[in-house]
């Protein structure tokens, strides 16, 4: 794309690529494990650590309720784009950075539910987050 005068990974000085950055680095790896780990810990739940699901959503390994279903799609969407945020630079991608990015996503859920008289769907899918960040 030009965005680099480089072609190697900024953390791993491999050769880099969309699937580099997305999956292959070492330190995205941890990263997507850490996550995994997260969304277990939060939803009680065997989250698998598996390419399909972390990049593509797919969730045919787990069963879940749809609530479940949205918030792990919603997380998700957001290692993504912390992932984005750190592609290009020497810091590495950090679950802390995930954690700090899902309130912002849930306060903007929050108003849109309370604006669509929504908020018992809110509480199904922002719950366990909530409450798993007042635990720790
Ligand atoms: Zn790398």
């Amino acid at each position: 794309m030009g965005l680099s005068d480089s072609n190697q990974c900024a953390t791993c000085n491999a050769t880099d690529s969309y699937i580099h950055a997305f999956w292959l680095c070492t330190h995205t790896l941890s990263f997507w494990l850490a996550i995994a780990k997260r969304l277990s810990l939060i939803l009680d739940l065997s989250i698998p650590m598996k390419l399909s699901f972390c990049l593509l959503g797919d969730l045919s390994d787990i069963t879940v309720k749809p609530s479940q279903k949205k918030f792990i799609l919603i997380s998700l969407m957001i290692a993504k784009k912390a992932i984005l945020l750190h592609w290009k630079n020497c810091t590495k991608v950090s679950i802390t950075q995930w954690i700090y990015m899902l309130p912002n996503h849930s306060n903007m859920e929050q108003l849109t539910s309370t604006i669509k008289d929504k908020t018992e769907q809110y509480n199904q899918i922002w719950l366990p987050f909530i409450n798993f960040l007042k635990e720790s």
